[in-house]
């Protein structure tokens, strides 16, 4: 499937998983060793290169932590980053000032890969601990992540 039928296939598979998350809520608390082996799955298949939705759209949380190692890797100031870079959201959070984001290359490389905010390096959280947490925001982030609509579709696929 072309990463832009994503939303179109979303819409139509959601009221299922919704459907599946009210009858598995309780089984879903003990589920995460499952869904990890789900996500090791999907991200073994999947071309995050080839992608690069993520960086393109979803503003990552940029922590006071993440604002030293970018300008650590920049080799410019903390204020630097932050008056070039970043902006302050609706939340109070702090943002990249516009996306996709500044560090994302022509050929979907993070330029700062080894340095990239914690948001960015949790992300799509298929992985994480408490999945059922985030069982709403995956549907979203089906939307725009293969990773993450792979992981959901095969979850809630076994009845
Ligand atoms: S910092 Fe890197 S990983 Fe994070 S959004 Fe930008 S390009 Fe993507
Ligand atoms: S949206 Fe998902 S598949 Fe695409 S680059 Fe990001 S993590 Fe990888």
């Amino acid at each position: 499937m072309h990463i832009t039928d994503l939303p179109k296939e979303v819409a139509l598979l959601k009221p299922a998983w919704e459907r599946w998350y009210r009858t598995n809520k309780r089984r879903l608390m003990k589920m995460d060793r499952e869904i990890l082996q789900l996500h090791l799955a999907a991200v073994a298949e999947t071309d995050c290169l080839a992608c690069g939705n993520c960086c393109r759209s979803l503003g990552p949380m940029i922590l006071p932590n993440d604002v030293d190692r970018i300008a650590k890797a920049l080799c410019i100031k903390a204020s630097v980053v932050i008056e070039q870079h970043l902006r302050t959201d609706e939340d109070g959070d702090r943002v990249f000032r516009s996306m996709p984001c500044p560090f994302l290359g022509d050929d979907n490389y993070c330029s700062i890969y080894e340095d990239r905010p914690k948001a960015c390096r949790e992300y799509p959280h298929t992985d994480r601990k408490k999945f059922y947490q985030i069982f709403n925001l995956s549907v979203k982030n089906a939307e725009s992540c293969p990773i993450v609509f792979k992981v959901m579709h095969k979850l809630t696929a076994g009845g």
